[in-house]
């Protein structure tokens, strides 16, 4: 007789290389904001819209019929409209055939790019605190994480190059950068970024550069404006470079990105990314390329207000106590809770929610070593008045 199959099947619905990463820490301090009704300065998303016209493109684009499948690589428009914008922002020549590929945010630009790149037991060079996603897909592709260390110096987090150097091996395969980055909020300058480079010819190592705060940078620090790595000598043919429009245009949930490449890295992510969702978001695609091209005002008004807002935000927190490092680029704030005498980051964002109903994120998240036990990050991309609201929550600690 048959012996029928139990009612829970014996087993592990995870598999092991995935084991140790849960929920994500931006879903859970979100999730504690909405139940508890904190204020979230957790999770990087705006709490305004991006521009209205930006909007109604998309809201006509659903009722004129963009709703099945665009083309693969993205549609032609939105390639053009990336070529366009990385040609006179940066002076990088990209052919919109064959050497742009739009993708589902730029969360699947690095899951596409990390999974055609990395076999399995070769190593990817990555800063930490990295992004936590950067992990994962390492981890999915059966890679190995090689991380160095940004550490604060002269009020800024930065690497010593020797540290970089010593992380390379004959295995490593790809060096990972973000900037500008999170959650530090550094913009590597171009001699940081020689070093980065100068690393990647030596030891032929491809690029993969996560640029999605490439607009929101805040002049007036060291880094200034944002240089892509592409752009550094003998880089552009071994970098593939990533960006979205969530941050640029505050629609986070709308998941548009794309990357550059010459053409067989692109072939070679494609290869991928078109079975992980072959294509997406046809609406969105079409109103991207819109405000890509005819939506560089409003973004030059959002940079200004953010940079009010970074200062609001930083001057808050230091008035806290907090020992706060004011960011040359992104929407996060970091601060060291150690002032206030916390011995971490955890411990700190619990009390903080507790006796002030805030929630923010704790950096330890983001390394492999302890370097970044004693940070914690703060979204600004807020109205005034709620980072206001905050900042006077901020004395009950
Ligand atoms: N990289 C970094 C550094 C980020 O902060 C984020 C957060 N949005 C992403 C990638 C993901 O971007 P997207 O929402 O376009 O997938
Ligand atoms: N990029 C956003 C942040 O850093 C979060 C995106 C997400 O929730 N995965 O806060």
């Amino acid at each position: 007789m048959a012996t029928l199959s139990p009612v829970t099947p014996n087993i592990d619905p995870l598999v092991a290389r995935m084991q140790g990463f849960g929920t994500t820490v931006f879903a859970e301090m979100t999730a504690l904001a909405v139940r508890t009704g904190a204020i979230n300065l957790g999770q990087g998303f705006p709490d305004t819209d991006g521009p209205a016209k930006l909007l109604e493109t998309a809201a006509e684009a659903i009722m004129n019929g963009a709703n099945q499948y665009p083309p693969g690589p993205g549609l032609p428009e939105l390639r053009e409209a990336v070529a366009a914008q990385r040609a006179e922002r940066y002076g990088l020549a990209y052919d919109p055939t064959g050497e742009v590929l739009v993708t589902v945010g730029a969360t699947e630009a690095i899951a596409a790019a990390i999974l055609s790149l990395v076999e399995t037991g070769e190593e990817v060079v990555v800063f930490e605190p990295y992004y936590d996603s950067y992990a994962a897909i390492i981890a999915l592709a059966g890679g190995v994480r090689r991380p160095v260390t940004l550490r604060p110096d002269a009020g800024r987090f930065t690497f010593d190059p020797a540290e970089l150097r010593a992380a390379v091996t004959p295995r490593t395969r790809v060096l990972l950068l973000n900037s500008p980055h999170n959650p530090t909020g550094t913009v590597f300058t171009r001699e940081e970024l020689e070093v980065v480079a100068e690393v990647c010819r030596e030891h032929d190592l491809v690029a993969v550069t996560d640029e999605v705060y490439e607009y929101l940078t805040y002049d007036d620090a060291p880094g200034g404006a944002h240089v892509p790595l592409a752009t550094l000598p003998g880089m552009r043919e071994r970098t593939v470079a990533i960006s979205s429009a969530g941050k640029t245009f505050s629609v986070t949930g709308w998941k548009v990105g794309w990357i550059t490449a010459p053409p067989r890295f692109v072939r070679a992510v494609q290869t991928v990314k078109q079975f992980l969702t072959f294509t997406a978001s046809a609406p969105y695609q079409r109103a991207v390329a819109y405000a890509l091209r005819e939506e560089q005002e409003w973004v030059d008004g959002l940079r200004v207000s953010l940079r009010a807002k970074r200062d609001r935000l930083s001057d808050g927190l230091t008035a806290a106590g907090l020992t706060t490092f004011r960011p040359q680029g992104t929407y996060f704030a970091q601060a060291d809770v150690r002032s206030l005498g916390f011995g971490d980051g955890r411990a700190f964002v619990g009390a903080l929610h507790e006796r002030a109903g805030i929630v923010a994120i704790p950096t330890q998240v983001f390394y492999d070593s302890g370097a970044g036990d004693p940070y914690v990050r703060f979204a600004f991309c807020k109205r005034d008045e709620v980072i206001d609201e905050a900042v006077e929550r901020l004395r009950r600690l």
